[in-house]
């Protein structure tokens, strides 16, 4: 746990370090190490998975010259005119191919995917030809090779298909299909099991009395967790009691590979739970240099890796973002991306104090001018999840910004992007 050791040399109980965003994924991310398990899944069950070993190419595909058109299979040399009257000496369809050599002056009546019969090196489109008994009359030019699908031009034999650590999307899946492949070789899934802590908390269907609130992180932590394709191990609501929470981090722990808490790592609350997963094991509770989600904590409870979120709605969704996401792609052996980031013209003033990191909620569209810009989504506080439901990019303002004229370039992280 060296990088904890580096980060916390700086920190003493009254004030620990802040860390800036990049230092504590990155001191996060050295502590994760792929899963080790792996299992063979039929190729339906394996989208979104990880390729635990990569797939090379056993054939050419598509394994013969075959035809991109309907039309008739030709010898470019035969065309020297304008008009070329050639005579037809039977027909290929895909997967009945035209058995014999094709001579010259003849052609051979093809369609789309048929083997290009022996002879020919061109399809002359259908709409280019008209037929007088087994005559065919030629209207145009052809090129050699004009309306030809080549012997591997998709996959060569021997290439490599794909990389182990994909996340196999419907067009991987596909490819493999055209290769003959019915299994693949995954990665296990993480486990990660989550519970929400506070006393306040209600579970759906529970009638709430004066200062209760539902437990609304149970339900966006299931579904950014479930976008992951992990298996998720939803433990509900644990209250604020040392006894019940001791019990819920030990069976988390030994269940999980990862064990994700929302609540209690704020000030107020932070020093009964420190206390408790030094305990249990090593956890560290940082301040980050970033709004909303200030407050983090994460390390290791027995072999399994820890994150104390904090418990409001929107801090959850940005701190799993920005620090579990990456953390499980990791853990499930894809590499870590950068979400794709783009320049923008901010179309209001944004407000800023610099010294955070802030991740605010911003709304991208098309202005008349068909260029990309952004407005805050709505009210940006940290309880106000309906920022985020109305949102459809994060607004990135670093450390140093301190505030947006309408007009500049902002840079924003689409949401398409990220989850
Ligand atoms: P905490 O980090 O525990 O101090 O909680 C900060 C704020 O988030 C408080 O207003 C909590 O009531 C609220 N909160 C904590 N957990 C949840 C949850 N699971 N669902 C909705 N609100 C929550
Ligand atoms: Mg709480």
């Amino acid at each position: 746990m060296t990088a904890f050791t580096d980060i916390d040399s700086c920190a003493t109980a009254e004030s620990p370090a802040v860390l800036r965003v990049e230092e504590a994924r990155t001191a996060i991310l050295q502590h994760i190490e792929t899963v080790s398990g792996w299992h063979k899944l039929a190729l339906r069950d394996a989208l979104n998975r990880v390729l635990f070993t990569e797939v090379i190419a056993p054939h050419n595909v598509p394994a013969h010259n075959n035809s991109a058109m309907d039309g008739y299979a030709v010898r470019s040399e035969d065309f020297v005119a304008e008009r070329t009257v050639l005579q037809q000496v039977g027909s290929a369809f895909a997967g009945t191919p035209f058995i014999g050599d094709v001579s010259a002056g003849q052609c051979v009546r093809i369609m789309t995917g048929a083997v290009l019969p022996a002879g020919c090196d061109s399809v002359i489109m259908q709409e280019q030809t008209e037929t007088d008994n087994d005559q065919i009359i030629c209207h145009g030019e052809i090129k050699a090779g004009q309306n030809i699908r080549l012997i591997g031009e998709d996959l060569r034999a021997g290439d490599t298909v794909l990389s182990a650590g994909k996340r196999l999307t419907p067009a991987d899946l596909g490819l493999l299909a055209s290769i003959g492949q019915a299994e693949v070789t995954v990665y296990r899934q993480p486990r990660v099991a989550f519970f929400s802590t506070g006393d306040e908390l209600r579970s759906l269907g529970e009638p709430l009395t004066p200062g209760d609130v539902y437990d609304s992180n149970r339900y966006t932590l299931f579904a950014m967790l479930n976008r992951l394709g992990v298996d998720i191990i939803d433990m509900g609501v644990i209250t604020d009691s040392p006894e019940a929470l001791r019990h819920a981090l030990l069976q988390a722990s030994n269940d999980a590979d990862v064990v994700i808490t929302s609540g209690g790592v704020s000030v107020g609350e932070a020093d009964y739970i420190k206390q408790l997963l030094a305990e249990l094991g090593e956890v560290h509770f940082w301040k980050i240099a970033m709004k909303p989600g200030r407050p983090l904590a994460y390390g290791k409870i027995a072999d399994a890796h820890f994150f104390g979120l904090p418990g409001n709605p929107v801090s959850v969704m940005v701190t799993f973002y920005q620090f579990v996401q990456p953390a499980l792609h990791k853990l499930a052996g894809t590499a870590v991306q950068e979400p794709l980031q783009l320049q923008v013209v901010a179309a209001e003033t944004i407000r800023k104090r610099p010294g955070r990191f802030e991740f605010q909620r911003g709304l991208l569209r098309h202005n008349a001018a068909n260029q990309l810009e952004v407005t805050i989504s709505s009210e940006q506080g940290s309880g106000i999840l309906h920022s985020m439901s109305h949102a459809n990019c994060f607004i990135l303002l670093d450390e140093e910004c301190d505030g947006v004229a309408a007009g500049d370039l902002v840079t924003v992280q689409p949401f398409a992007g990220l989850i």
